[in-house]
């Protein structure tokens, strides 16, 4: 006699539980599977082990169904199961907000970047010698500010270019700062000079064109110094994620990241300003976000509205240059503020600040 309806159905009822306890026995295995090859470092997609699985279907299968409807089936089984490893065996980064939610604020001589206020970084393009960077420290005193950048070394993209003072700019900016109670932001270019960096510099910058210098990232992470780097030319924000979890891996959690503006097809600025990696790069991240808004439009008359747009958009620092004659600037004279400028500037963003905040005008 045929069997029931009911104990057919219920004779389903069995095997789909089965078949799941069987999906998810096939799971475990596939993360072991996983585990083996992150540590052999090989990929997890591998397409003659999928064919050979897909023939062996078609020899054994005995139907009822047909084998390509069993394959198309044991397709979507292999396809659950990659993924299933990438989350399993996915690395959550150090400088993600997955691994820390709150910010990291980062303390330079009593300033705390990240803390919610919006901090600057200001000074001339080059060190070119001790009364420039006085000239314009002063004004930054008179103006509240206390971060003081310029460059010593200087990644030029001719070797014809002046290529900064070297340890000599290093000795004038802390001499400057040390006079004026201000702390000392300055490009280091090479790891051999990370060490003789630490007796002049408050915060190791990494250049642009240096933000996959692996090496340099390295010795950047295996000091106690704050590092601000800055976005490759060309960098996408995946990459610059990862140059920060170089210098986090090496013990060096004190990280603000820089958007300066990327390569594009425009020609109408220096570079593109990808205000949008601002919230992104805060979003993804718990480190401090800044935005250099002399290197990215590299014109005078934007740099205003580009820092409004980033301290608007969330960035927690403002990098500009000024120069007390941009005119005879040794490097990038285009673009440099003068003092009265400098001046209009801080004004023009003093409605966008905090109340809290020590910048004043
Ligand atoms: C700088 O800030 O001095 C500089 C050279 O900028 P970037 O590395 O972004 O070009
Ligand atoms: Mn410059």
């Amino acid at each position: 006699m045929a069997e029931s309806l009911e104990a057919l159905r219920k004779r389903i009822d069995e095997i789909d539980l089965e078949l799941l306890s069987l999906l998810n026995k096939r799971g475990e295995v596939v993360n072991s599977i996983g585990k083996i090859k992150e540590t052999q470092g090989t990929k997890r997609f591998d397409p003659v082990r999928e064919t050979q699985l897909l023939e062996s279907i078609k020899e054994n299968n005995e139907g009822p169904f047909s084998t390509s409807t069993l394959q198309h089936l044991f397709k979507q089984i292999f396809k659950a199961s990659l993924d299933l490893q990438k989350t399993e065996t996915k690395k959550i980064l150090l400088v993600s907000r997955e691994k820390r939610s709150e910010d990291t604020v980062i303390d330079v001589k009593g300033e705390k970047i990240g803390d919610g206020n919006t901090h600057f970084v200001m000074g001339p393009c080059s060190v070119e010698s001790y009364e420039q960077v006085r000239e314009v420290a002063l004004e930054m005193k008179n103006q509240g500010l206390q971060l003081l950048r310029g460059g010593a070394f200087k990644p030029r993209t001719s070797p014809y270019d002046f290529q900064g003072l070297g340890v000599e700019g290093l000795k004038i900016l802390r001499q400057v700062a040390d006079e004026l109670d201000m702390a000392v932001v300055s490009e280091i270019t090479s790891p051999e000079n990370i060490e003789v960096a630490l007796d002049y510099v408050d915060i190791i910058q990494i250049g642009a064109r240096n933000m996959q210098n692996f090496d340099l990232l390295k010795t950047a992470g295996s000091v106690d110094r704050p590092v601000w780097l800055k976005r490759g030319l060309s960098a996408t924000i995946e990459e610059l994620i990862y140059a920060a979890e170089y210098i986090h891996s090496r013990g060096n959690s004190q990280i603000i990241l820089c958007e300066r503006g990327i390569r594009t097809y425009e020609k109408a600025t220096r570079n593109t300003l990808d205000i949008s990696s601002v919230p992104i790069l805060k979003k993804e991240t718990h480190l401090p976000v800044a935005v250099d808004v002399t290197h990215s439009t590299g014109r005078r008359d934007l740099l205003l509205p580009a820092a409004k747009a980033a301290i608007a958009i969330g960035a927690d620092v403002v990098m500009a240059e000024v120069h007390p004659d941009p005119a005879t600037a040794l490097s990038d004279s285009a673009q440099q503020m003068d003092i009265a400028q400098f001046r209009d500037f801080m004004k023009g963003l003093q409605p966008l600040l905090n109340m809290n905040q020590k910048a004043t005008v």
